[in-house]
């Protein structure tokens, strides 16, 4: 039953700015503290977590996952890693398989790791889509990026380590606390020098970008804060982002929510009014992508 990662599919060399792994870690799909319908049935070559660089050796059977010897660090992507995209349908299999041939960046790893103790782990964005952050940087070359809601900057460090060395992340957030591990990691990650920080009303800190620097002074923007003002960071985001630029939102399939909203969910009514306004929306093209909890991509023409 007990598949060491590599058995199970065929691994291809190692790219070098991949996280290392420890050769007996073992990628796994569910365990501790799992939802039970997770747990009871997943084969156990599908579970997926990964550890701290500290963490002993795992050479435990899959009795160990749910016993006390789980490793310090670990992470359950039943309740952490992997609850949005299972909640949005895809399947434990599948999605581990998708875990195992992502890229994750050590340092991105270790800031996942850092961040899921913390009350609101679950806003962060998922690994594939950190990958998808940093390659659309690349994609469209963007030198100057802004992004609305940091928390902890796992989105932040993946986007601007994807940008040129000379290139710019501005990010917003107005809540102190989560932000003193964005910026320690903003520091392993060896990108402090191209991140501004600006704390406060992302409102009043779009505003004041747009004053400073001007309409279309910006490549990128990802948009991933208070969801009731969703619409507004994008009207401003149109403003600050070029011709040919890009506007990632995230959470546009909200858990799902949206698609049959509760009057009382302020946050899923504004997110289904964006989603069918920018069906609609001609100043941009547009992608709605089933990753994470749903991000759309917008072109501005
Ligand atoms: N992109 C982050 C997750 C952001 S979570 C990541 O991948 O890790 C949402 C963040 O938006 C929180 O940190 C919260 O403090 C911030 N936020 C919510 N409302 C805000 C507002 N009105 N102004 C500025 N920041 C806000
Ligand atoms: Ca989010």
């Amino acid at each position: 039953m007990l598949s060491v990662s590599g058995t199970l599919f065929g691994r291809r060399p190692p790219h070098p700015t991949e996280t290392k792994r420890h050769p007996t870690d073992r990628r796994n799909l569910a365990g501790q503290r799992a939802p039970v319908s997770l747990q009871s049935t997943v084969p156990c070559h599908h579970r997926y977590h990964t550890r701290g660089p500290s963490a002993a050796p795992d050479v435990h059977g899959p009795s160990s996952l749910s016993g006390p010897g789980h490793p310090p660090g670990s992470l359950v992507p039943g309740e952490t890693l992997n609850k949005i995209p299972l909640a949005l349908g895809m399947t434990p299999r599948v999605y581990g398989y998708l875990l195992e041939h992502i890229r994750e960046p050590q340092v991105l790893r270790q800031l996942r790791e850092a961040t899921a103790a913390i009350s609101g782990a679950h806003m962060q964005v998922t690994p594939e889509q950190g990958a998808l952050l940093g390659l659309l940087v690349e994609v469209i070359g963007a030198r100057r990026v802004v992004e609305v809601g940091v928390f902890t900057g796992y989105s932040s460090c993946a986007m601007a380590m994807a940008l040129p060395p000379d290139g710019q992340l501005v990010a917003l957030d107005r809540d102190e606390r989560p932000l003193e591990l964005a910026r320690r990691f903003w520091q392993l990650a060896g990108v402090a020098d191209k991140v501004e920080l600006r704390v406060g009303p992302a409102l009043q800190s779009l505003e004041q970008l747009l004053e400073r620097d001007g309409l279309g002074s910006y490549d990128m923007a990802f948009i991933d804060a208070d969801k009731r003002s969703y619409d507004q960071y994008y009207e401003l985001s149109l403003k600050l982002v070029r011709p040919g630029g890009l506007i990632a939102i995230d959470n546009t399939l909200f858990y799902g929510r949206v698609a049959e909203p509760k009057a009382s969910d302020k946050a899923a009514i504004a997110l289904h009014q964006l989603n069918v306004k920018l069906l609609d929306d001609q100043r941009v093209s547009i992608s709605m992508i089933p990753i994470g909890d749903g991000m759309t991509l917008c072109r501005r023409r």
